[in-house]
């Protein structure tokens, strides 16, 4: 048996809850943490409609990428289709997991990976690294295995700075540096080891932060002429319309991208030096800001993230055995283009 919290825990491991946004609200937003999940659906918006999907399937937990909570609840009468969807979840015992900007910033199998896999995108990055990181200094006795220490610290590339005597005691020190919302999973290691007589301490540091952030950059293997482009883009991200700007004078080779609504990444894109950048919800005024420095490529928001839902899929099936993840079959976007 698998309990919801044992799904949380997962898709915290992936996309830590600490790694979102200050004005989001991901995480675990009706149910039970210590109910067994019968079946999952995934999907990107909450609504009526996937609700009695997942009743119809036997699903009892819901993971969206958007979070039906987002600002606040004051009341629940059933006036608007939120205060519906919470109310019918509540209802029905289904519990509803939001995974949103903590996705959104996750550099590895996030929303951004997703589309440049998609795309065909190599060598990709964060756009917009966080600019704070947590750095460890870590103490380890002479008699403790430092292969051990340095295993433990390995995904972090740690560094061996000095011996160095403490309480009297001939020990090792190391320092590494990690995002800051892997510091639950590393003290749980540290915690283990606490019998070696490890002493640590963290500091936050103004650095960046590689592996946690907006957007991506990524490039193709072969330049692409611009029109070429934007047809491929169209067929691989299902889209039915693309607003852009005007062509690049060259081909396209170096590409920013963000799903969802990215236009408060324009500006890093140019700094990049992209030659196009993909993403939803600009505004008219917006597409001037690109002044012939970069195409915009606005493929809508729900078409920029709809194979998140794939990908959350994916991560849960590769993990539980115990009980079947399915993608929604309702297109939840309100958009439609005639
Ligand atoms: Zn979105």
């Amino acid at each position: 048996m698998t309990t919801i919290s044992e799904v949380c825990a997962y898709l915290e491991q992936i996309a830590p809850l600490a790694q979102q946004e200050s004005y989001d609200n991901a995480g675990l937003l009706t149910g039970d943490a210590s109910a067994e999940v019968k079946g999952v659906l995934c999907c990107l918006d909450i609504t009526e409609e996937v609700l009695a999907e997942a009743v119809e399937t036997g699903c009892n937990l819901i993971v969206a990428h958007h979070p039906i909570i987002f600002k606040g609840l004051k009341r629940l009468t059933g006036r608007t289709y939120v205060e519906r969807c919470v109310a019918m979840a509540l209802r029905e015992e289904l519990a509803v997991y939001a995974i949103h900007t903590n996705l959104d910033n996750a550099l590895y199998r996030g929303v951004n990976a997703a589309i440049a896999e998609r795309l065909g995108l190599l060598n990709t990055r964060i756009l917009a690294p966080r600019q704070e990181r947590l750095r460890i200094q870590l103490w380890a006795p002479e008699d403790t295995d430092q292969s051990a220490v340095e295993e433990l610290l390995k995904p972090y590339a740690p560094v061996w700075k000095s011996e160095q005597i403490r309480d009297g005691v001939q020990g090792h020190l190391w320092e590494a540096a990690f995002s800051i919302s892997r510091k639950g999973e590393i003290l749980s290691a540290l915690r283990q080891m606490e019998p070696a007589g490890l002493r640590w301490s963290f500091l936050r540091v103004e650095e960046e932060d590689p592996h946690c952030g907006a957007g991506l950059l990524g490039e193709f293997p072969v330049p692409m002429d611009a029109g070429a482009f934007l047809d491929e883009l169209k067929r691989r991200m299902k889209t039915d319309c693309i607003r852009h700007t005007h062509l690049p004078k060259g081909p396209v080779k170096k590409v920013a991208l963000c799903g969802g609504a990215g236009s408060f990444l324009l500006g890093k894109a140019i700094a990049a030096g992209a030659d196009v950048f993909i993403s939803g919800d600009f505004k008219y005024h917006e597409f001037f800001d690109a002044d012939g420095r970069i195409m915009i490529a606005d493929i809508g928001h729900y078409e920029s993230e709809q194979f998140t839902i794939n990908l959350l899929c994916e991560l849960l099936s590769e993990k539980f055995v115990t009980f079947a993840a399915r993608c929604t079959r309702v297109r939840t976007n309100p958009v439609f283009y005639h």
